[in-house]
């Protein structure tokens, strides 16, 4: 299920789908007195509840909190195959909050494509300025100014960062041309650094300088990459001092959507899960090599 490979002995760990991911995450908590932390670069949020699918009541048409709550009491990180057995009643959208109620996650970082126009939880300085936009809204006044940062949040176990657009659009509304420019970004050096700022106005000795000061797993589902370019921006030095520094890194291909990408959206017709997964592989050995 999960694949274990040793580069210049960064330990990485290769899966199909992104919840087998937790197999590897709970190995690594095992042997920790707390909760990890991992930075997720994904196209999909994931913010399913635990077990949503499983514990779907088609009749009533609600989630069965207390079917899926059986479950979770029978998992821990102590016990890996408790996991691994349970891996089948997972979809692909529910690990973090399994991760977390399981106390195998302290903290996520999620940047990605989908349902992210805000970060989650919303800076309290967002939460009045969309209070503020509304009374002016209904008063028939100018709106609000958008506050500047830093920006000051509410604590979480999960963060998803604010992604709306590539650094440095001026477009207002931003439309399908401002798409590919924002995926090609993706690991660029000017997209990350801002995300690294924000997850330091997040959560406090996490982050500093745009570098993480406490252990944190890489995590990377290979639908983060929409073309081939993506995967080989011009600035690379800061997904380098990423990996340089991840405990370990765990990755998803999710070959499913990296077909979706290439063969139905047609974002780039050469896009194969393969050549993502051997360039990732390339960046990791070469980011790597200098220090280990
Ligand atoms: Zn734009």
């Amino acid at each position: 299920m999960v694949t274990e490979k040793v580069i210049n002995s960064k330990k990485v760990f290769i899966s199909e789908k992104h919840h087998y991911n937790l197999i590897p995450w709970a190995n690594i908590r095992k042997n920790k007195s707390h909760g990890l932390n991992i930075l997720c670069l994904d196209h999909h949020i994931d913010n399913r509840p635990a077990f949503l699918h499983y514990a779907f009541n088609q009749v009533t048409n609600e989630y069965d909190k207390t079917k899926a709550d059986k479950l979770l009491v029978q998992m821990s990180y102590n016990n890996v195959s408790s996991i691994e057995d349970n891996i089948i009643n997972m979809k692909n959208d529910e690990h973090i909050d399994i991760g977390i109620k399981l106390d195998i996650i302290s903290k996520i970082f999620i940047i990605c494509f989908m349902d992210c126009s805000f970060d989650s939880p919303r800076a309290y300085e967002i939460a009045k300025y969309q209070k503020d936009v509304q009374y002016a809204f209904n008063n028939h006044l100018p709106p609000p100014q958008l506050p500047v940062r830093p920006y000051t949040y509410p604590e979480s176990n999960a963060y998803t960062l604010e992604n709306i657009c590539y650094v440095g659009c001026k477009r207002q509304p931003h439309d399908d041309d401002c798409q590919i420019i924002h995926f090609n970004q993706a690991i660029n050096s000017i997209l990350l650094n801002q995300k690294l700022d924000i997850i330091n106005e997040m959560t406090p000795n996490i982050v500093s300088k745009q570098k993480f000061i406490q252990n944190f797993i890489l995590d990377i589902d290979l639908d983060y990459f929409h073309t081939k370019k993506s995967i080989f921006p011009n600035n690379i030095d800061t997904f380098y001092g990423l990996i340089h520094d991840a405990e370990s890194i765990t990755i998803a291909k999710e070959s499913e959507f990296i077909e979706q990408w290439s063969n139905e959206y047609e974002y780039d017709k050469e896009l194969t899960v393969d050549f993502l997964l051997e360039s990732i592989l390339k960046h990791i050995y070469l980011a790597t090599k200098i220090s280990c």
